[in-house]
């Protein structure tokens, strides 16, 4: 049976790496009818928090990953979360100690810092130098029997172990690299390449998919694999996410959580197309796809292996074209937060004035590139009509006009006299032959015109705005910005 799973360490923000690897596994397991599990890896109980792992819940159902067994979700594994799955941990680690493939290490933090010193000092790569290897199995017992604290190592044979990776091929390390790991901590608690390899086996786990940074850990896996005495599970390793300095996707080089990009207001769509791109592609040109065209054709031998560079510029272009594509209702509900966020209306002045807050959104679908721009271009339409704020720019096109007080005070007048139910679209054809009877100039009436009713130098269509202030608020502003 087709299992998979991701196996999120609760130690933070909801980082992209976890949603992208989240989301092959998710599309993997949907398109061959098989499970997806979640798993949640607190063993680490200082780090991990309840927060993160609600967040990683959350973050993960908002993009859409659905998981069929979950700590939130129960299933036939349970319990999904590892500090809850101890008990199983502590006898595998005795039976090893048993069959010889593990040793209790009695070694002090001080001896092990120690070595570790001088292996530095003499440049060498810090291991562990095997003191507690090879001690007779009667002075171990001996020893724990006493009281003494002791780690549990995994006892690395001779040889090499070769990976056959469904993304990079095959993989071989000599053992020599390897450290005698260790299984189980001073204070007892488990580490991490045994607990995942535990818990991948107690959950029929057939592959595992996760980023490339744990490749040096799967060596150490398949040998626990092997002395347990079980068939280990298929593995790919999903390329890196990088940085543009080419580094690991770190704080440094940007937003890396989940979060940071909700805020920002990109997409949902937009966020799941990309991540899609992180190390895999549709046809090599298709750049954008939904996330059914991407289950439908996502396959794990199609990954690549070069890492991939995260690149802001496509992710913003990706969000920018989703946005163009919306339809208004659709957009008006993904801004709306935004606006009550920025305090410019209550939710339930939004619902109110539907149609008036569908138009002005409609007015900024070709302009924002991003939910969390939309507040900082309307906000005229939320001033006072004697308190506009004038952007220098706005101020400085309107001023090269001479005469601009006049010429506004004419088209007031102009207006004034026009049917007051007219459409924005009427006014906006009338006011063309008006400018020419009056002999006028377009720039000399519209600069001085859009600085007194937006007090921005560019945007939406004048007449879209005349029409959203009502007539009565555009006079006003008309009024008090003649100066
Ligand atoms: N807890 C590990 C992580 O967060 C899981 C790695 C794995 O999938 O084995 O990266």
């Amino acid at each position: 049976d087709l299992r998979v799973r991701i196996a999120p360490s609760p130690t933070g923000a909801v980082h992209l790496g976890l949603c992208r690897t989240a989301l092959f596994n998710w599309a993997y397991a949907k398109k061959r009818g098989g499970k997806f599990i979640l798993r949640i890896e607190d063993t680490d109980r200082t780090r991990s928090t309840e927060e993160s792992e609600r967040a990683i819940v959350e973050g993960l159902r908002w993009l859409g990953v659905q998981w069929d067994e979950g700590p939130d979700v129960g299933g036939p594994h349970a319990p999904y979360r590892q500090s809850e799955r101890a008990e199983g941990h502590g006898k595998q680690a005795v039976s090893l100690l048993g069959s010889g493939h593990a040793y209790r290490c009695f070694c002090t933090p001080e001896r092990l810092a120690e070595v570790r010193e001088a292996q530095e000092a003499a440049k060498e790569t810090p291991r562990y130098d095997g003191h507690c290897r090879g001690m007779d199995g009667a002075e171990s017992q001996r020893r724990a029997d006493a009281g003494e604290p002791f780690a549990i190592r995994f006892l690395i044979p001779e040889g090499s172990t070769t990976i056959h990776d469904l993304v990079r091929g095959e993989v071989t390390f000599d053992h020599k690299e390897i450290d005698d790991w260790i299984m189980a901590r001073r204070d007892g608690t488990p580490t991490y390449n045994f607990v995942v390899v535990s818990d991948d086996v107690a959950m029929e786990i057939s592959h595992v998919f996760r980023g490339e940074e744990h490749l040096v850990n799967t060596p150490k896996q398949l040998l626990l694999y092997q002395a347990m005495g079980y068939e280990p599970p298929r593995f790919a390793h999903l390329p890196l996410m990088l940085g543009k300095d080419r580094k690991k996707l770190s704080k440094r080089s940007g937003d890396t959580s989940l979060g940071d990009y909700i805020a920002n207001g990109y997409p949902k769509a937009a966020i799941v197309n990309f991540l899609c791109l992180q190390g895999w592609a549709l046809d090599g040109e298709t750049e954008v796809f939904d996330v059914d065209t991407f289950v439908e054709h996502f396959d794990i031998e199609n990954v690549q292996k070069a890492g991939a560079v995260f690149d802001i510029d496509k992710f913003r272009w990706l969000s920018a074209d989703t946005i163009r594509r919306m339809d208004v209702a659709e957009l008006s509900q993904e801004v709306a937060p935004f606006v009550i966020q920025a305090g410019q209306m209550t939710a339930d002045e939004i619902a109110d004035r539907r149609d008036w807050f569908q138009r002005l959104v409609a007015g900024e679908q070709e302009r924002i590139d991003l939910f969390s721009e939309f507040p900082p271009r309307v906000r005229p339409f939320f001033e006072a009509d004697d308190a506009v704020t004038f952007e220098d720019q706005a101020e400085a096109g309107a001023r090269k006009h001479e005469g601009r007080v006049e010429t506004l005070g004419r088209f007031a007048d102009w207006l004034r006299g026009r049917d007051a139910s007219e459409s924005a679209e009427a006014m906006a054809a009338a006011v063309k032959d008006w400018v020419k009877e009056e002999g006028l100039k377009f720039p000399a009436l519209f600069q001085p015109l859009r600085c007194a009713l937006t007090g921005m130098a560019g945007g939406r269509d004048l007449f879209d705005c005349i029409e959203l202030l009502g007539r009565e608020s555009a006079l006003a502003r008309i009024e008090a910005g003649q100066k």
